[in-house]
């Protein structure tokens, strides 16, 4: 058989690298929370980590408004440069360090800054370092690319924030990457001042890039966002990921952004062309008024959160045989649930069949979550209280 005829019996058969990706569950929860809404049950959603509020009215008559002054063409793949200036002018102001628009790529979503810094930095064989549980596209994007995934377990004894010293334990020299996430999906933790210079130390003095997910870094209820490239010398080797979705009820919109040292900002803008072209112009003009216009939007949403945070955790830590420690960021609540001694999986596939509540197992966010259920808190408070009342009933 000739090479042509080998390539065409292929068909559509997929790579071998498709059967290394992974997936995030809670997309697949909310289809089967769908499945059984369309039944006609009544589901309350607790999984799925987005915002139940609004785009703020300001923010979405800006959208319509540039597109009816024609931001609809490509822009440039980096973003529109006055909008990058501003994304540096925000993270600068934000963080106490001294970026430029030169630093800043502007995605669709902030998503794609996990991948492109890994097809950046990440040769197959590498080894990349991330919190288990954790966000579980950082494993699969590890998996995709031939690398070595080296999770590093995140213990409630520390409030579920990564101890330095077993991150020490997980450095060889293959290790490329670090992933730190502050704060913290699925757990709500967040790194100190003293966790983030410990962290610095160890990755400026054996050279180790840090992509840091600070996706919630505006949904943090005491003390102020610290970023790890204000640590001496990781300015040269973050990369910050955060965008609109969260802090602004925009995950529809699609935008987020990285923040990089310049050289790779370009590299980084070149992976753009080759994918994305660019991000919707039009959305960018939101994205520009988001971050520069009035911000009492967000205010009110982080204070709701703030509230509802106590409630949940109060209402969980009610129920026999659950424990939940207060979260200090984002707005997902992790309930131990290991005195029931079940599988989390399919302790969260009953409380959905059963009982039409909708959370995640910790295990969706690796091995480090068995024994967790998470919550998402972005629903309202006659949700969460129906919410968990239906779990309570579940576990009972
Ligand atoms: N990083 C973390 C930790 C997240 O939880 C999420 C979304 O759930 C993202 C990144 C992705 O954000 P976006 O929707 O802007 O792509």
């Amino acid at each position: 058989m000739d090479t042509t005829t080998t390539s065409r019996a292929r068909g559509l058969q997929p790579a071998e690298r498709m059967s290394r990706l992974g997936t995030e569950s809670a997309f697949e929860v909310l289809a089967a929370a769908r499945a059984l809404e369309a039944q006609g049950h009544h589901v309350v959603h607790l999984e799925i980590g987005e915002p139940d509020f609004d785009t703020p009215k300001n923010i979405v008559d800006a959208g319509i408004k540039a597109l009816k002054d024609g931001w609809t063409h490509y822009g440039p793949s980096a973003g529109l440069p006055d909008v990058r200036d501003a994304i540096a002018k925000d993270v600068s102001k934000r963080r106490g360090i001294k970026v430029d628009a030169e630093n800043v790529v502007i995605t669709p979503g902030a998503k794609p800054v996990m991948f492109y810094t890994m097809l950046d930095l990440v040769e197959s064989g590498d080894e990349v370092i991330y919190p288990d549980p954790g966000f579980p596209i950082y494993e699969s994007l590890v998996k995709f690319l031939e690398a070595t995934p080296v999770p590093v377990l995140l213990k409630e004894e520390n409030d579920f924030r990564l101890d330095v010293g077993e991150l020490l334990d997980k450095v060889t020299d293959r290790t490329r990457l670090l992933i730190i996430n502050s704060p913290h999906n699925p757990t709500g933790s967040v790194l100190t001042a003293a966790d983030l210079e410990a962290i610095g130390k160890v990755c400026s003095e054996r050279n180790i890039p840090v992509l840091a997910d600070e996706i919630y870094s505006r949904i943090i209820y005491d003390g102020e966002h610290r970023s790890i490239w204000s640590e001496p010398g990781m300015d040269e080797l973050t990369i910050i990921l955060d965008g609109m979705s969260k802090t602004y009820a925009m995950t529809g919109w699609r935008l987020g952004y990285g923040v990089m040292p310049e050289a790779m900002a370009k590299r980084v803008a070149q992976l753009m062309t080759n994918s994305n072209s660019c991000t919707a112009s039009f959305s960018q003009r939101a994205l520009m008024e988001g971050l520069t216009g009035d911000q009492s939007d967000v205010d009110r949403m982080v204070s709701t959160f703030k509230s509802r945070r106590e409630l949940v955790v109060k209402l969980l830590n009610d129920i026999p045989g659950v424990s939940c420690r207060m979260p200090a960021g984002a707005f997902y609540a992790f309930a131990n649930v290991k005195s029931l001694g079940r599988n989390v999986k399919e302790l969260a596939d009953d409380l959905l069949q059963k009982h039409k509540v909708a959370t995640l197992g910790g295990t969706a966010f690796g091995d480090g979550g068995e024994g967790y259920l998470r919550l998402s808190y972005a629903a309202s408070e006659a949700d969460l209280r129906e919410g968990i009342a239906r779990i309570a009933r579940g576990l009972a």
